[in-house]
């Protein structure tokens, strides 16, 4: 099953040389989430891998990774807390600034969007330095929750994001050399 679903992924991804600056490869996905049966399969898949019953909520950070997590909560009956760029959020947040492959960006989440201590599934698209989840994973403890796990679709694994994310829980349905 991780291997058809690591195959799903790979047959509806584009490379897109150059974009968004010169050097970059830009794994565009959103032909899986233009395919119905495969968008489905792949939700299945993330939480079929963690197992409905080990989170309470699904953050997704923006924007491809509100796509998904708005569909891993339908499917499985949680809700949504969106991880927002900066100046976006209306009420009072949390921020962290990092640096990513192409610039600089700064994350903010609502200071209440985790009371309780509820367990939180992160998504995203793409893993590529690590610097959007590491802040991501931060920010979900600042506002009160734990980390019940992070799901991309795809890991570049010439990039260190696994090292940057040492000690977490990541899983990626296809990594690419
Ligand atoms: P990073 O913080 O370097 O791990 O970058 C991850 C974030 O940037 C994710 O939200 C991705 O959607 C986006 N991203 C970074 N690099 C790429 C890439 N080569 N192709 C597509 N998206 C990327």
């Amino acid at each position: 099953i991780d291997a058809a679903l690591a195959d799903l992924v790979a047959s509806r991804v584009l490379d897109v040389p150059d974009f968004p600056k010169p050097g970059i490869v830009f794994k565009d996905l959103m032909p899986l989430f233009a395919d119905g049966d495969v968008f489905r399969q792949v939700i299945d898949g993330i939480v079929a891998y963690h197992g409905r019953e080990s989170f309470d909520v699904v953050a997704g950070i923006e924007a491809r990774g509100f796509v998904l997590a708005a569909a891993i909560a339908y499917a499985t009956g949680v809700g949504v807390v969106p991880v927002r760029k900066a100046g976006k959020l209306p009420r009072a947040t949390h921020a962290v600034s990092y640096d990513l492959e192409y610039g600089q960006a700064t994350l903010e989440v609502h200071t209440d969007a985790f009371a309780g201590g509820q367990r939180v599934l992160v998504v995203d698209d793409v893993l590529a330095t690590g610097g959007t989840a590491a802040a991501t994973l931060d920010l979900v403890e600042r506002a009160g929750g734990t980390v019940a796990g992070l799901s991309v679709l795809m890991e570049l694994g010439f990039l260190p994001g696994r090292e940057r994310l040492a000690g977490r829980p990541v899983h990626a349905l296809l990594t690419v050399q």
